[in-house]
């Protein structure tokens, strides 16, 4: 692709977008708290994946001034399963924000916005364009691989350096009266068309004849990025402990990886029965039968779990909550524990085990 193409690839890319782009819950009405909420959804999880959450959320949290009130076991519930926990804690810290200093109104502008916790450039660029008709471009993954390989641009994506360069190369040939349809629909063609994994639709694709990696058959070469570093290993045994009334749990640290979730007591390595039975005595508990749940494995960005789990049947003690007091377990009411406590998706293998 050339300059002359560069420039005129905006208005290729709207006359496609505009014969039928997806119809998503966040288009038909796309406020800033919707466009904020469903781009920050959207992060690391798959557009179908979202769609019954972001209905949930806004169910429950309808505007901006809701957010701010909510409370983190609420929020946690509500985003139970969509992972990356932080994401919901800023969502918040930002609506108190735009409560206290912005009078309930979120700011418009890519440099205010960029100063509320959670909202990156990416982030910033798509409210701006699309919740208020500003010409800031919205660079994410899909949008620097299309552009790398319209170019067979060799720039590492990885580095900051080449994202700030793309965000200001797009920003001279945005349209300035439809930069939000414009960001979308080169979010449109890198997710349906010109896709991460597996080879991408080229003989669908509007900017085919302008395509650098199309015309020399490279588009797997691009984009240019860093190798991932390999994740860390840890193996965990899962105790499932049950009372004929109540699961026990514990609360995660308020920092760190599932920070305030929910979750089983867990031992160190993979225990076998004799050695999960042994820490469930040390806890304090009194084991009255045990069984195996089998293996599971769960994936974060930097780390894997490799888990073994069992199902304790303790006894239902008279001093059973001084135990597990002493040992700051949560004894939490069978009935209820699956609508009142989130549970992280990385202990699903488990959690249906809860009766
Ligand atoms: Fe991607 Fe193919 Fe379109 Fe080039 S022609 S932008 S490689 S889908």
């Amino acid at each position: 692709m050339n300059q002359e193409q560069f420039k005129a690839m905006p208005d290729r890319l709207l006359v496609w977008y505009d014969k039928g782009n997806r119809i998503l819950p966040w288009r038909s009405e796309p406020t800033p708290y919707h466009v904020w909420l469903s781009e920050i959804m959207l992060q690391q999880t798959r557009v179908e994946a979202v769609k019954p959450y972001y209905d949930r959320f806004l169910h429950a949290l309808p505007d901006i001034a809701h957010l701010a009130e909510a409370g983190e076991e609420q929020l946690l519930k509500l985003w139970e399963g969509l992972g990356y926990y932080n994401r919901v804690r800023n969502l918040n810290k930002a609506a108190k924000i735009i409560m206290e200093e912005y009078g309930g109104q979120m700011p418009g502008t890519q440099e205010e916005l960029l100063k509320l916790p959670g909202i990156g450039r990416y982030t910033s660029g798509a409210i701006a364009s699309i919740a208020y008709g500003q010409a800031d471009p919205a660079v994410d993954g899909n949008v620097l691989r299309v552009l790398a390989r319209l170019f067979c641009d060799e720039r590492n994506i990885s580095e900051e350096k080449t994202k700030l360069a793309v965000e200001a190369e797009l920003r001279e040939v945005m349209p300035k009266d439809r930069p939000g349809d414009f960001n979308q629909s080169m979010m449109e063609l890198g997710a349906m068309v010109c896709t991460p994994n597996g080879a991408p639709k080229c003989e669908v694709c509007p900017l085919r004849e302008m395509c650098a990696a199309h015309q020399a058959g490279t588009w797997e070469q691009y984009p240019v990025k860093s190798a991932k570093k390999p994740r860390v290993i840890e193996d965990k045994t899962v105790l499932v402990m049950q009372s004929d009334r109540r699961a026990i749990f514990r609360k995660r640290p308020a920092k760190g990886l599932l920070a305030g979730m929910y979750e089983f007591p867990c031992i160190e390595g993979k225990a076998d029965e004799d050695k999960a039975l042994s820490a469930v005595r040390a806890f304090g508990f009194s084991p009255l039968h045990i069984e195996p749940l089998g293996e599971a494995k769960h994936i974060f960005t930097h780390k894997e779990w490799h888990m073994i789990g069992y199902a304790v049947r303790i006894d239902e003690l008279s001093d059973l909550e001084a135990v597990a007091k002493k040992g700051h377990f949560i004894l939490a009411d069978r009935s209820e524990v699956t609508e009142s406590y989130p549970i992280p998706t990385a202990y699903a293998a488990y959690r249906k085990y809860l009766t």
